[in-house]
């Protein structure tokens, strides 16, 4: 593939590897992400009509504060980072030092498009490696304003765009990359892993699953219900770590479904169609799915929909079967299914159902059940109280586990994730212990009797 040999060739020539070339190249990143933010907005909501609000948020305001966050820090984190030495090596001084792996793919979904596009590619730039963005098809509009952007910021033998869907994606990890950065389903993460094992390339595979909400009977089921709401229809349900389902003990079921009602209706109104805060659902067929799963489900609110810009309303249902088509896999969508359990048993026979999720919620206060849920289940991340905030805070890693996906990222992570750490030991010539040399039998004794050789 022709982009990927001149990447290779921009490579080798070092130039990435002098931190202040990385550092112009994001400055004017920086500058150029600020100059077209309305544009950005614009195109994504021309795509599925994402709010503003939630475009700044979540899409440009987070890729600029991973921006400064990266620039500031850049210089300490690119340097050789020093370790103790140990016993055994004395005299010597111990050393990571920070190599990036070289040509980059990240492949990204249609949800957040420009988040999960930008993050990573950010990342790998400032590791110095070289990089292809494979946007997804689903939002074109976004699609070609990333490649507008990145075109007017870099060269493409360093930093480029290839737009295309799944032919196009398929012709990508058919290449040797040095990593590969994939955002999707985890079905498509299979497909990404297995192309990947045939080059032993190295992967971060950000995915999704079915994240459960548990709300228990001690906790505060208004601010829950609010809580809840907020982080499951921002986006109109398509975050990779909204609220799948809720499991509700059943002595507040019936308060928290009609919490849930009340700040539906406070957020969207009482015409959510008309409402300027609310998303569409991302396709056609995303949308076909989405109504098959209502499909003889029983509808507390909602489940409104028009079919002119797939508009699905925010829907609760109530008691799901366990093998229904809303039930099977992950929702991804404004639909909220609402499950009673009575004790902690029935919790372990639902969550047990799926694989490790990439997010769980747990509203209670009582800090023992709290810990409980912590403790015995695995998933990739959550919150106590609240949703979705943890991928807030650039100090925590952001990923699945298991099936929900391998690696993390945000932050220093994401430096250290495209970076091959190094390990240096520089030895002094002016003493050479004689411990490890043969004959060993002078040695033998010695080495049992030191507590840290090592
Ligand atoms: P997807 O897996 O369908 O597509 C993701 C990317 O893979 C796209 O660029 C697409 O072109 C490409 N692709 C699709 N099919 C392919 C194939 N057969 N071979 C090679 N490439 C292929 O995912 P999506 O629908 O864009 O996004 C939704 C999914 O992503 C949800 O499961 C969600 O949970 C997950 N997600 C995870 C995170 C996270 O951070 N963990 C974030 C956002 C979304």
């Amino acid at each position: 593939m022709r982009i990927l040999e001149e990447q290779r060739d921009f490579f080798s020539k070092q130039k990435t590897k002098d931190v202040s070339f990385r550092k112009v190249a994001l400055k004017r990143l920086y500058k150029e992400i600020v100059a077209r933010e309305g544009d950005i907005a614009e195109a994504i909501y021309r795509d599925f009509k994402k709010p503003k609000f939630e475009t700044l948020a979540a899409e440009t305001q987070f890729v600029l504060a991973e921006l400064k966050l990266t620039l500031h820090n850049i210089d300490q984190w690119a340097s050789p980072e020093r370790k103790s030495g140990t016993f055994i090596n004395w005299p010597s001084s111990d050393w990571i030092y920070k190599e990036p792996y070289g040509a980059v793919l990240i492949i990204a979904p249609w949800n957040y498009p420009f988040q999960l596009a930008f993050a990573p590619m950010i990342a790998a730039v400032a590791a110095g490696n070289t990089v292809v963005v494979k946007p997804s098809e689903v939002t074109p509009h976004t699609a070609s304003i990333i490649s507008e952007i990145i075109s007017a910021v870099f060269v493409p033998e360093h930093v480029t765009v290839v737009e295309g869907g799944v032919e196009v994606s398929q012709d990508l990890l058919a290449q040797k990359w040095d990593y590969i950065f994939f955002t999707g389903s985890t079905r498509v993460g299979q497909i990404v892993y297995e192309a990947a094992a045939k080059h032993l390339t190295p992967v971060t595979l950000e995915l999704g699953g079915k994240n459960p909400t548990i709300v228990d009977e001690t906790a505060s089921i208004n601010l829950a219900a609010k809580r809840i709401v907020w982080g499951k229809f921002l986006n109109a349900g398509q975050t990779c770590i909204a609220t799948d389902y809720i499991l509700v003990h059943k002595e507040v079921k019936n308060k928290l479904v009609a919490a849930l009602k009340h700040n539906i209706t406070k957020c969207y109104g009482e015409n959510i169609e008309q409402s300027p805060d609310f998303s569409r659902t991302v396709s056609k067929a995303h949308f076909e799915g989405l109504k098959d799963m209502l499909k003889g489900e029983e509808i507390l609110f909602g489940g409104n929909s028009n079919n002119e810009d797939n508009y699905l309303e925010p829907t609760i249902v109530n008691e799901p079967k366990l093998d229904s088509k809303l039930m099977k896999g992950e929702i991804f969508g404004p639909i909220l299914p609402i499950i009673a359990y009575t004790n902690e048993d029935d919790i372990e026979r639902h969550l047990s159902n799926y694989g490790k999720p990439l997010a769980t919620y747990i509203f209670s206060n009582r800090k023992a059940f709290q810990k409980k849920i912590i403790n015995r289940y695995s998933f990739g991340g959550g919150a106590i109280n609240d949703t979705v905030i943890q991928i807030t805070n650039k100090k925590l890693p952001f990923g699945g586990v298991g099936t929900s996906g391998i690696g993390a990222y945000h932050g220093k992570r994401s430096f250290d994730l495209f970076s091959h750490q190094k390990s240096i030991i520089k030895k002094a010539n002016w003493f050479d212990a004689p411990l490890r040399y043969p004959p060993y039998n002078l040695s033998m004794n010695l080495v049992k009797k030191i507590k840290y050789l090592f």
